[in-house]
């Protein structure tokens, strides 16, 4: 019975330090692996680091020319500023005061044409002092551009003279004030 104890804690105990034994090995093997794992990516990393460095070299001049680009890009916007002046310039003349006319005997005399040899047309034709506001000159009136194409011994200084297609209308228009705009183009 002793006997039989002896060799089973001698079996128990050898199986333990052959267990002790291998583990360190697995231990060991284990640690090789690792160690040979991180000397492999350690080795690997500086040649990736190198290739890296060297792409981001060969890349580097290509982040340039996109960014060359985006200051070509951003060239438009200077050249916005340029179609600005092209827009029509408002400048206010002050407060006119606003009368109709048609071509009707009363109103034109019988002239059957503008000042100006052009056929008068509403919302376009105004008459105006052509001592300040030559043949041509574009004059706004409540959002409407007329084109001075007239004139009239009785339109001097601030007096527009819009013309309408009929003369009902340019007496309901009747007479008003109204700001002036001088549009430039
Ligand atoms: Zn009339």
């Amino acid at each position: 019975m002793h006997q039989m104890i002896r060799k089973v804690f001698l079996i128990a105990s050898i199986t333990a330090v052959s267990a002790m034994n291998l583990f360190p090995a697995f231990a060991e093997g284990a640690a090789g692996q690792a160690v040979t794992a991180v000397e492999a990516v350690s080795e690997e990393q500086p040649k990736d680091e190198h290739s890296k460095v060297s792409f981001s070299d060969q890349s580097n001049p290509a982040p340039v020319s996109p960014s060359d680009s985006g200051y070509v890009d951003a060239g438009p916007g200077i050249e916005k500023k340029e179609p600005e002046p092209e827009k029509p310039k408002e400048i206010s003349l002050g407060i006119f005061k606003i009368t109709g006319y048609c071509n009707c005997e009363q109103c034109s005399g019988g002239h059957n044409l503008t000042y100006s040899g052009t056929v008068p047309a509403p919302n376009h034709t105004v008459s105006a002092d052509l001592s300040r506001y030559p043949l041509g000159t574009k004059l706004k009136v409540n959002g409407t551009v007329y084109t001075v194409e007239d004139k009239g011994s009785s339109v001097n200084g601030n007096i527009l003279d819009i013309f309408y297609s009929t003369h009902e209308e340019a007496v309901a228009k009747g007479t008003y004030n109204a700001e002036v705009f001088l549009v430039q183009e």
